[in-house]
Parts: C-alpha cells; sequence; structure tokens
C-alpha cells in the first residue's frame, strides 16, 4: 500500500500518521457497518416485496401510461421508508425541486408555513419567499413564520407552540444541518419535535426535509410521525448512479397532491415517462445503504485526521452522525484552497484540473469546489467546496467508496503538508 501511496505523491509521514488515525476508527466503522447491513436488508425486502424485474428496466416515452418500473419503483421506496405511497422521477429536476413541489402542493393562499428549527436551506428561502423571489410561495398569499433552535441546539417549545396558529397548514423540518453550524438532528430528535407539535395541532402536515440523511440511520423520519420525507436522487438514495431525480415519499393525499402539481391536475401519477433511467434508479437505492456508509467512514475519517492537527471540525471526531456533511476550519485562505486541491487530485474525473477560487453568482465572497464526479454536481460522490472568507471552512462530503474518500482525505491532508501548513506529523 506505501507504494501506493507514494504514487500518488503521498509522503511517508503522511501516510503513516492517516493509517494510524483509521486503526483508532475500527470500532466506529464496525457500528456503520452493522447500520448499512440493516438497511440493505431493508431495500433488498422492499425490492423482492414488489417483485422487481427485468421488465422494470424498459423505459417508456411519450405520456408514459402504465410503466412499470416507474411504478414498481416508487412502491420499492415507499415500503423501505415506511411511506403509503412515493412519488420518484426524473422530472424532478432536483432537491430544490422536490422541496419545492412537496411545499407548494400541500398548501393553499392564506396558509402559512412554519420552520421550528431556524432558517432552511438557502435555496428554500426563495421558494418560500423568504428572499423575494419570482413565483415564491409568498407571491400566493402562502405566509411563514420561523423559530430559532436555542443556543444550546434544542427545540424552542415555547416559541413553538407560540408561533402555531389556525393557519399554520405545513411545518417544515430540515434534518441536515446543510451549510449551517447548527447540529443536525437525528431521527429520534425529530420524533420528539413532531410528538410536540401533533399535540398542539393535530392535523398540521410535518414535512422532513431528508437530503443528506438517508440511510445514515436504521430508521426514518416516516418512522417517527412525519407525514412527508424529501429529497434528492443525487444525495443519497441514488447511490451514486441516478443521474437526475428527486422523490416525496409519505402520506398518500400529501403524494398525490404533489403528483398533480408535477404533471397536471387530472393526471397525477399516471403521466411521467421513465425515459431509460429506471435500472440507475433501482441500482443505484439498491447500493445506496453502501454507499452512504462509504461517506460516512470518509466524514469520520477526516473529522479525526483533522482534529488531530489541531484545526476545528463540525460534527467533532467522536460524534453521532445523523447526515454525511463535514466541516473542516482551516483559519487561513491556503489551508482551504490546499484542502480542495488535494480531494480534486484524488477524483477519477477531472483529477487533472486544479480547483481555483472564484466569484460565484449569488454569493459574497469567492467560493473554491472540489468535484471530480460522474454526474456533475453529484454530492454523493467525493465533493468539496467553501466561502473564501474567515474562519476558511470547507464543507466535505460524499465518497462512492470508502477507499476512494480515505485517499481524497490522505491527498487533502499531504497539500496541506507540501504548504507547511500542518504542525505534528
Ligand atoms: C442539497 C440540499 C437541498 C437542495 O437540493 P439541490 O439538489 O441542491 O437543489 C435542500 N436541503 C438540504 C438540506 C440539502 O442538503
Amino acid at each position: 500500500m506505501k507504494e501506493m501511496y507514494k504514487n500518488f505523491g503521498i509522503a511517508d509521514a503522511v501516510s503513516d500518521f492517516c493509517l494510524e488515525v483509521e486503526a483508532s476508527l475500527k470500532d466506529r466503522f464496525e457500528k456503520l457497518d452493522e447500520v448499512a447491513e440493516y438497511n440493505q436488508m431493508k431495500v433488498l425486502a422492499a425490492m423482492q416485496k414488489h417483485r422487481v424485474s427485468a421488465e422494470c428496466f424498459n423505459g417508456t416515452t411519450g405520456y408514459g401510461y402504465n410503466d412499470l418500473g416507474r411504478d414498481t419503483l416508487e412502491e420499492v421506496y415507499a415500503t423501505c421508508f415506511k411511506g403509503e405511497a412515493a412519488l420518484v422521477r426524473p422530472q424532478i429536476t432536483c432537491g430544490t425541486h422536490a422541496l419545492a413541489l412537496a411545499l407548494m402542493s400541500n398548501v393553499r393562499p392564506g396558509d402559512e408555513i412554519l420552520s421550528p428549527v431556524g432558517k432552511p436551506y438557502d435555496t428554500l428561502e426563495e421558494v418560500i419567499g423568504i428572499r423575494p423571489s419570482k413565483g415564491s410561495l409568498a407571491e400566493y398569499g402562502v405566509t411563514y413564520a420561523q423559530v430559532d433552535l436555542l443556543a444550546d441546539g434544542g427545540f424552542d417549545f415555547d416559541g413553538i407552540r407560540n408561533a402555531i396558529n389556525d393557519r399554520t397548514k405545513l411545518v417544515t423540518i430540515q434534518r441536515s444541518k446543510g451549510y449551517a453550524s447548527r447540529p443536525t438532528l437525528s431521527v429520534e430528535r425529530i420524533g420528539q419535535l413532531i410528538s410536540f407539535i401533533k399535540e398542539v395541532k393535530p392535523d398540521v402536515i410535518c414535512m422532513v426535509d431528508n437530503c443528506y440523511g438517508e440511510f445514515v440511520e436504521k430508521r426514518e423520519p416516516l418512522e417517527v410521525g412525519a407525514d412527508m420525507i424529501v429529497g434528492s436522487l443525487i444525495k443519497n438514495p441514488g447511490g451514486g448512479l441516478a443521474p437526475i431525480g428527486g422523490y416525496i415519499v409519505g402520506k398518500k393525499e400529501c403524494v398525490e397532491n404533489a403528483a398533480y402539481r408535477l404533471t397536471s391536475p387530472g393526471l397525477g401519477k399516471e403521466v411521467g415517462a421513465s425515459l431509460g433511467m429506471m435500472q440507475s434508479f433501482f441500482q443505484g437505492f439498491f447500493l445506496a445503504p453502501t454507499v452512504v456508509n462509504a461517506a460516512l467512514k470518509s466524514a469520520i475519517f477526516a473529522a479525526n485526521v483533522f482534529e488531530r492537527l489541531g484545526f476545528a471540525v463540525i460534527p467533532n471526531g467522536s460524534a453521532s452522525r445523523h447526515d454525511i456533511i463535514q466541516a473542516v476550519t482551516f483559519e487561513k485562505p491556503e489551508g482551504l484552497i490546499a484542502f480542495c486541491q488535494g480531494i480534486q487530485a484524488a477524483a477519477p474525473v477531472d483529477s487533472y484540473v486544479t480547483p481555483e477560487p472564484w466569484d460565484m453568482p449569488g454569493y459574497d465572497s469567492q467560493v473554491i469546489m472540489a468535484a471530480g464526479a460522474f454526474v456533475q454536481g453529484s454530492s454523493i460522490e467525493l465533493s468539496a467546496d467553501g466561502p473564501l472568507r474567515p474562519p476558511y471552512t470547507a464543507f466535505f462530503q460524499g465518497g462512492l467508496t470508502w477507499y476512494h474518500g480515505k485517499l481524497g482525505i490522505m491527498m487533502a491532508l499531504q497539500k496541506l503538508y507540501d504548504a507547511n501548513l500542518v504542525k505534528g506529523i
């Protein structure tokens, strides 16, 4: 192995250090493997129950009536995630689209949406109209209320009770911290929050933004009372193979509402050709538990490597995991840049390019991004990015295989080592 690492330009000191960190993580990795095996069984059982067959991989075109693959895949998702129904489509273009669809189809003018966990993911600000935007829910007379988490990360139960009113129709709960600094919510904590909300108002719809959370734990939010979970297929449940798509799983009525909005009133789930996507959707879902396992190992390995070297990491090296995102803070722009360049250099695609900070539209500082992915923008594949402003934090996620994730971290550390930005190796 040492020779292999050397071929990638990794110094003995760096690989020795990394292998020592890896050895210390054996017990944690065993626990992750147990979760992955459990989730693999869940996926397999759902596929067998719904009799997935070779015919399911035949694509339809045009209207897509009676698309066996599409309909079977939706049953598999519903069974695996414990919902009554599912909408899983290539016509859902991304996670934001899936979330916008779930929201817009389940509220009506005059209703209010509540986020009891603080500010939602950036792109949802425009969907809801927190930032004014064409076509937002605000333009349709849907209002928005927000209750922030307490300073210690806990739920502000009094604030939430006070915020729920006659017009509160839907509560949106984001599982992953995304790129914020609050803790990610465990499924158990989501359950506690939903129980409280349903006590105050039983008929409110509880939607969970499940992005980056699928298959991290043995349970999903529908098992603790959520009415709807929503996510992207170029993250966890696509298993790296789905080239596009999003899903909504949950109560039949919520999913039907979303289908009537995605296609048309009167048409709903009956139309929507699968266009040859079905094999990658099924196969990606089949692989997803082990792909998420690889991404989690990579994240935990990164946390421990950089924590030992004195960098601030969120979550810390020993924290239990509820999503696949890892933040590492470098305090210096050179550190963030070197980290991203190392991740890029380890990629299977575009490894020969060097990422540089650039003025990305919509951001107030320069951003650097590393991604050498098979599917453009896929963040279940090994990727890292961060804004060029203090404290110079890299957000790192993904890794289709643990060995690739590990090499990515080793290459990132090597770049920092080459630039004299680490002490203690
Ligand atoms: C990625 C993500 C989204 C948006 O998904 P896109 O596919 O990027 O549109 C929404 N919420 C969370 C928590 C996410 O991680």
